[in-house]
């Protein structure tokens, strides 16, 4: 079975769990809420295991928790690859603007509507069902390049934690490429993946210095 093949055979399964995660209410700026980011955290951490990461581990930063998983290529010379995620979504106020509740996810004209579908807990996922594709099609048991994912759950409230946490955890961190998959996925919304040289903590405190890009960048411009 190719790729493509895998994956529309398995969207299914996919979507449903996606819903199940956008109906926690992971919104980091709400210190009512901080119990969902957790319970977010732990379902992440949950499902990648399932989907197959031999490492997935809820990290403690002092503030709302990250989650890190690993999944190493049988080559350990094999380039390392950094995906970059946030599980902690908006405030969802004014409930009024809704026209479905925010936290229960529907389909509608083949898309999937609820507060972090496309930012970022759509984006975050997919990758659980590309390299299961990936390994599918190939037939292999581990994916050609070593694939690590750094899923923050402050990045709504300002990532007060995360330079530090990525101080601390800067070997386990350390790759050759940065993958930023954290853009709006609106349809004509311009994104560009970001990837640069070792060590991933210079190119993260890179783009941690610009100007918040969501919401604000002009459809089609990519990120700089
Ligand atoms: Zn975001």
């Amino acid at each position: 079975m190719d790729v493509r093949g895998y994956v529309e055979s398995n969207a299914r399964e996919f979507i449903d769990d996606l819903k199940q995660w956008l109906t926690i209410p992971s919104i980091s700026a709400d210190p009512a809420r901080h119990g969902d980011v957790r319970h977010s955290a732990a379902w992440l951490a949950g499902h990648l295991r399932r989907a197959g990461f031999p490492l997935a581990e809820v990290w403690d930063t002092g503030g709302l928790p990250a989650v890190f998983a690993e999944w190493p290529a049988a080559d350990p010379a094999a380039p390392v690859v950094l995906v970059y995620g946030h599980h902690d979504v908006q405030p969802a106020e004014p409930f009024e603007e809704w026209h479905s509740p925010p936290f229960e996810p529907v389909e509608r004209d083949g898309r999937l509507l609820g507060r972090g579908a496309s930012d970022d807990k759509g984006q975050v996922l997919i990758h659980s069902l590309g390299v299961r594709a990936a390994l599918a099609a190939s037939g292999a048991a581990a994916p050609p390049v070593t694939i690590k994912l750094i899923v923050e759950g402050e990045e709504e409230s300002g990532s007060e934690h995360f330079a530090a946490l990525l101080r601390r955890e800067r070997e386990r961190l350390a790759c050759d490429v940065h993958v930023h998959r954290h853009a709006r996925a609106a349809p004509g919304g311009g994104h560009a993946d970001r990837a640069g040289p070792r060590p991933a903590l210079r190119i993260v405190r890179r783009w941690r210095a610009e100007p918040p890009a969501r919401d604000v960048r002009p459809a089609g411009r990519p990120a700089r």
